[in-house]
């Protein structure tokens, strides 16, 4: 015999405090809802690790940035979790679910069962082995996915400063470790196979402005070549890291960030999966009625692509998370989930902001030797994505309902003369 719950939302991350703020909002009772991750600390906004988390001074530390603070809402601390009667179960990893009987086993052995399951189990980070590289538990190589990667390189960081770091991988965790490893008075080289930094994202242009921003900032770029082996001492540490072009950089620190892989296997087999991810309607509702999910793990309907993906943003594991909710409570009378894809990030003192999806024919607009630019996808003669690096608030807001209302666009020359103003005046 176990506990049983109303709801309970398997994984304790981004989604998983919105939606629990969510349902508090709309109104529970106490002892109906209950969390079980397996980190030891409530839902925290998980970006914050690669940013403030890891600045050499004033660095932010829990409990400044639980949930839901990204969003100016409500910080939930675990003292608000006990005053709205929500049991958290932490650091308790789940060994299996069953959907059919309605239950869960943690990792204590102790049975859940409930009514409505959120699964927001988030993703893992790739690990080098995956890949055919040995050396992914030396102490000084480090990914970054949970609270407790963020402190080891951390204290990476303070026990080599002024050593080598290699990073490895060119995306969003590359490009903010790389300038979090520089502010630690790191010296840092990414290694990565793409032609540019953010090869999914960016264009060449684009990608181009921020390299020689990083340059300028000291950081050496090694560019279509992968990792092939560590050079390893006699206490386990990687002394260099070796390239497939034959080439080896001295390292004391090794940040990998290569990936993710959403964390499914425990539905394998019981719920429809797509795209890696667990397939769910516009409601967020699985191939089991009972069983939503939310954030990294789901792949759902997105209308700007015109068909689902899984999208790995803060923003849209906050947003699926508050759709689920409603769903769940409006006994499915809530609209579809519409969301527009946003990303962003900030490094060093850059900041910008990705709206709707970068398919089409690309335009360019703005000061790209230090100002304010983008860029503008348009697919179909219509504006289908948006890029601002430096904007404004409003400008921000401008990018983001221009992309939302797809306008017809004739003249691509027309768009990249008026740039910024084309959004402003939509
Ligand atoms: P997560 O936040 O990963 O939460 C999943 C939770 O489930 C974890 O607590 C995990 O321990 C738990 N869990 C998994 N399996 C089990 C199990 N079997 N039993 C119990 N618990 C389990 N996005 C942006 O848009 N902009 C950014 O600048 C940005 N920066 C980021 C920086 C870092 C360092 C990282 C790692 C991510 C960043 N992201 C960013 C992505 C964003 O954080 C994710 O999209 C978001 O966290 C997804 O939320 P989630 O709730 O789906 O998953």
């Amino acid at each position: 015999m176990g506990r049983a719950f109303l709801y309970v939302i398997l994984g304790g991350g981004v989604a998983a405090g919105y939606a629990a703020l969510e349902f508090t909002k709309r109104g529970i009772s106490h002892g109906e809802l209950c969390i079980i991750s397996e980190e030891p600390v409530p839902p925290y906004e998980r970006p914050a690790l690669s940013k403030g988390f890891l600045l050499p001074e004033a660095p932010a530390r829990l409990p400044s940035f639980h949930t839901c603070v990204g969003a100016n809402e409500e910080r939930l601390t675990p003292k608000w979790y006990k005053e709205h009667g929500i049991e958290l179960v932490l650091g308790s990893r789940v060994k299996s679910v069953d959907v059919r009987r309605k239950t869960l086993l943690t990792g204590s052995g102790e049975t859940i069962s409930y009514k409505v399951l959120i699964i927001a189990t988030g993703a893992r980070a790739l690990k080098l082995e995956e890949f055919g590289v040995k050396g992914s538990d030396s102490e000084n190589v480090c990914y970054l996915r949970d609270l407790a990667d963020a402190n080891r390189l951390v204290n990476l960081m303070e026990s080599c400063s002024g050593g080598n770091a290699v990073v490895i991988g060119g995306g969003y965790i590359g490009m903010e470790c790389a300038a979090s490893l520089v502010i630690n008075r790191m010296s840092v080289t990414m290694v990565f196979p793409e032609e540019h930094c953010m090869a999914r994202l960016f264009t060449p242009k684009i990608a181009s402005f921020y390299e020689e921003f990083y340059k300028s900032k000291g950081v050496k770029f090694v560019k279509g070549t992968i990792l092939s082996s560590f050079d390893i001492d006699s206490n386990g540490k990687v002394t260099a890291v070796n390239l497939r072009d034959g080439s080896s950089l001295p390292a004391d620190t090794v940040v990998v960030g290569i990936g993710i892989r959403p964390n499914t296997s425990l539905f394998e087999g019981q719920l429809t999966l797509e795209k890696g991810g667990i397939k769910v309607n516009g409601k967020m509702q699985s191939s089991n009625s009972s069983v939503y999910a939310v954030g990294d793990v789901a792949t759902f309907p997105v209308k700007v692509f015109g068909e689902s993906r899984r999208l790995e943003h803060v923003d849209s594991a906050r947003k699926s998370a508050r759709h689920a909710v409603g769903a769940i409570m409006e006994q499915n009378q809530a609209g579809e989930f519409d969301y527009l894809p946003f990303f962003y990030s900030r490094v060093f003192t850059l900041s910008w902001q990705f709206y709707g999806d970068n398919a089409g024919d690309v335009v360019h607009f703005g000061d790209f030797s230090g100002g304010t630019f983008g860029a503008y996808w348009v697919r179909n003669g219509h504006l289908v994505g948006s890029f601002l690096e430096g904007g404004t608030k409003e400008e921000y807001e401008a990018i983001a309902k221009a992309t939302r209302l797809k306008p017809a666009v004739e003249d691509l020359a027309e768009l990249e003369r008026q740039g910024l103003v084309f959004a402003v005046t939509v």
